[in-house]
């Protein structure tokens, strides 16, 4: 059942921060009706993010209720949730030393817990423009990732509509921390692009993004084998100055065999690079002869923070391989470096800066027909 039908509309009007729900309230949702969208009582809309808490939760709020069937308790302080229920802190609540806005659910599933915060759209997309960027870049660029991470939103809970939530925490959806200090930029940047979206034709544009191109963009196509116009090869220079933007690494042939579960590994090169030269597929040679691994699963394997994208040539180094890239990340969409080093060398307007990484979309307000 969802969330919207079993709960009181007073704790869903609640959940919404008195300084989101004037802004919140003007989301065409309001007078749409047409939805299956949950919006509170304010007309504002709930995102659904599941949070990781382990098995026994322990949150801290000032001035709370928890509602468990038909009980309502009040407290303040510590609270171990036993039960099913929802906690409605009058503040955020704290968990894991984080701290979040609206309200937490906590349902038994399969045999364990799940806890779903129930947080207000621009409360959401304000703690993932801080946590994806830092909220002390350039306006513009926040303003840029604000669009970015509200389509994408929109389209992941029109997908998961049915779902018990729409996103997690992590960089399997966008990265989500909860309120963080000092985020104003972030804040602001949510605000001023309030409502706004970006289209392909009359549907929602694909709005993903990364960290460091390297300097080309990768399509759709090539990453994921889905091809999206706005999504295409093209060489893209801006993020040249980005800390990322270079990187080498020594990795042995033991943790690659240890990695790759692959036994007596003599050497790795590169099969086959698509159109963005990032590799495809490579080989590895082993006491048994060779195989092909793709090079995304090859970096999984390796950690991708540490083999920081598909983008590099492979030199040999004894017993052991030296990956030379570019970049971070899967290069497709918004470069995020990109984008912070257009402001801030160039001035170049979110608007400007989303047509570059999106070209063929238009940034409009959100149509309550399109999701
Ligand atoms: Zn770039």
């Amino acid at each position: 059942m969802r969330f919207s039908r079993v709960l009181p509309a007073i704790i869903l009007f609640a959940a919404c921060s008195p300084k989101g729900r004037g802004r919140i309230s003007s989301y065409i949702y309001k007078s749409s009706g047409n939805t299956a969208l949950p919006h509170d009582a304010d007309g504002g809309i709930i995102v659904r993010v599941k949070l990781f808490a382990g098995e026994s939760l322990t949150v801290k709020a000032d001035d709370y209720t928890f509602t468990s069937g038909k009980t309502t308790r009040r407290g303040s302080g510590s609270l171990t949730i036993t039960e099913e229920g929802v906690l409605q802190p009058k503040g955020y609540f704290v968990l894991g030393g984080k701290r979040y806005h609206g309200a937490l659910e906590a349902r038994r599933d399969s045999g364990g817990w799940l806890y779903i915060n129930h947080v207000s759209m621009d409360e959401y997309l304000t703690s993932v423009v801080s946590h994806e960027m830092s909220p002390s870049w350039h306006p513009e660029a926040l303003k840029a990732q604000a669009v970015v991470a509200r389509t994408y939103l929109l389209i992941k809970m029109k997908e998961r509509a049915k779902k018990p939530y729409d996103v997690d925490t992590t960089t399997n959806f966008q990265v989500y921390g909860g309120l963080k200090k000092g985020d104003t930029g972030a804040r602001n940047a949510v605000a001023e692009t309030h409502n706004e979206v970006l289209y392909h034709g009359d549907k929602l544009a694909q709005t993903f993004f990364h960290s460091s191109c390297g300097g080309t963009l990768a399509s759709a196509e090539e990453v994921w084998g889905k091809s999206l116009p706005y999504l295409e090869v093209q060489s893209s220079p801006y993020c040249s100055a980005a800390p990322v933007y270079k990187w080498s690494i020594k990795i042995p042939f033991s943790e690659i065999g240890r990695r790759l579960a692959a036994s007596g590994v003599r050497g790795v090169s590169v099969a086959e690079r698509g159109p963005s030269k990032r590799v495809k597929t490579l080989n590895i040679v082993t006491a048994r002869g060779t195989k092909k691994v793709r090079a995304d699963k090859f970096r999984t394997a390796l950690g991708a923070l540490k083999v920081k994208s598909t983008f590099f040539g492979v030199a040999r180094d004894g017993n052991a391989i030296i990956l030379t890239g570019r970049g971070f990340g899967h290069g497709v969409g918004m470069c995020q470096w990109g984008a912070k080093l257009q402001a801030d060398e160039r001035g170049t307007s979110y608007r400007r800066i989303l047509d570059h990484y999106f070209p063929g979309t238009s940034l409009r307000a959100v149509n309550a027909q399109s999701v």
